[in-house]
């Protein structure tokens, strides 16, 4: 096997494209330089439409979970009630941040596997009406669930005073997302998913009604304060020192984005997630997820005893060099997630059908041969 072949098909870290990767290679710069301040202005602007703002994007060096942790550290503390939406394990990962600071998180669970409807989100706020913000995600990556943000948005809005606050790390900038026009207050999300980078940058944008909040707090978390982070993109730069090589690769990620467009971005995720669904029906292996709110991002398939996934995991590894997720927490060894987001087209799908075909198949599991490969090739061959 060729080892620089390796098929990355996981919901993350996902694969650099070439050109990314040779922009990080660019020699070290100092990062107060106006060279460097030119950079970071520019790529803090041009991430704005992706969280479809005008509002300002922040990007910190951290994984996601340091932007998650902010959004909550600079909105509500000890003492203060919220509402935490958990649909799997990353929801759950919100209120554990909370509780971390003494907050207290009223969980709305739902199935994992199950979105979190906007009537739930009503009835919820209406028995915890205290609730200084709501917590949401918007692609739950352990089950490949996309949860209806424009709704849920809509609900917090006519019904509390709440901040609605997202955690969209598993989706940002593969699908759609209208902080101004939704009425989201705080969305945030990382490097290494859709923006086809290495871990190690976290973005983060904040509404009007969220820096209300924000102006009037004293965080209690120093490396984490949005407030010197507005501070330091004023003047052009960061307060700490920006991971600079990333940054360079961050510069070439919006090239390659704004080239393909918004539009057709969506549109190639839609398909992948199409080609994968249609694939996996047509072999007979369950999806975890009804078709209207699967993610564009990542697909879990829940075997149901019908064969090992950790052994399907296995072949795919050690025969076809390729990685393709398991379960988390209670579906740790259950189930398998198919990562198709960032630096991934519709044939790298195809790929990923025929190996899953093929390792079956080795294993002895009864699957209608051929069959999902050729469902996912009509699938991309008819699509508009
Ligand atoms: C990957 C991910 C995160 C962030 O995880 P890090 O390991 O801190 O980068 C947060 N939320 C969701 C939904 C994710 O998929």
């Amino acid at each position: 096997m060729f080892q620089d072949k390796l098929i990355l098909r996981i919901p993350g870290p996902t694969p650099i494209p070439h050109r990314v990767q040779q922009a990080m290679n660019h020699p070290m710069i100092g990062h107060r330089s106006g060279q460097f301040s030119k950079l970071f202005a520019d790529v803090a602007k041009r991430l704005k439409p992706f969280f479809g703002t005008t509002q300002d994007v922040y990007i910190l060096a951290g994984s996601g979970t340091s932007a998650l942790e902010m959004a909550v550290v600079n909105t509500v503390g000890a003492g203060d009630e919220v509402a935490v939406l958990v649909s799997g394990a990353f929801g759950e990962r919100f209120a554990k941040i909370c509780e971390r600071y003494d907050i207290t998180a009223h969980r709305l669970n739902v199935p994992w596997g199950e979105p979190i409807r906007g009537e739930q989100l009503e009835a919820f706020l209406a028995e915890h009406p205290q609730v200084k913000a709501v917590f949401a995600t918007q692609c739950e990556t352990s089950t490949g669930i996309i949860n209806p943000i424009e709704e849920l948005a809509q609900v917090v809005r006519a019904k509390s005073d709440a901040l609605f606050i997202v955690d969209a790390v598993s989706c940002l900038g593969a699908v759609p997302m209208e902080m101004d026009a939704w009425g989201v207050d705080i969305a945030v999300t990382g490097s290494q998913k859709a923006f086809m980078l290495p871990t190690g940058l976290a973005f983060i944008a904040a509404s009007e009604r969220a820096w209300n909040v924000i102006d009037n707090r004293k965080p209690q978390a120093f490396y984490l304060d949005l407030k010197a982070y507005r501070k330091s993109l004023a003047e052009q730069t960061t307060p700490y020192t920006p991971a600079v090589s990333l940054i360079f690769g961050l510069e070439e990620v919006c090239n390659m984005l704004e080239e393909e467009g918004l539009e057709n971005i969506f549109k190639r995720h839609e398909l992948m997630r199409d080609m994968t669904r249609a694939a996996m029906k047509a072999l007979g292996i369950p999806l975890m997820t009804a078709d209207e709110f699967g993610s564009a991002t990542v697909t879990s398939l829940d075997p149901q005893g019908k064969f090992d996934a950790e052994e399907l995991r296995k072949i795919l590894r050690t025969k076809y060099n390729m990685i393709v997720a398991g379960g988390q927490q209670h579906l740790k060894g259950k189930i398998f997630r198919i990562g198709h987001m960032g630096y991934c087209e519709p044939l790298d799908v195809i790929t990923v059908i025929s190996a899953i075909e093929m390792a079956l198949k080795e294993m002895g599991v009864d699957i209608p041969f051929g069959e999902g490969v050729k469902k996912a090739q009509e699938v991309y061959i008819n699509h508009v």
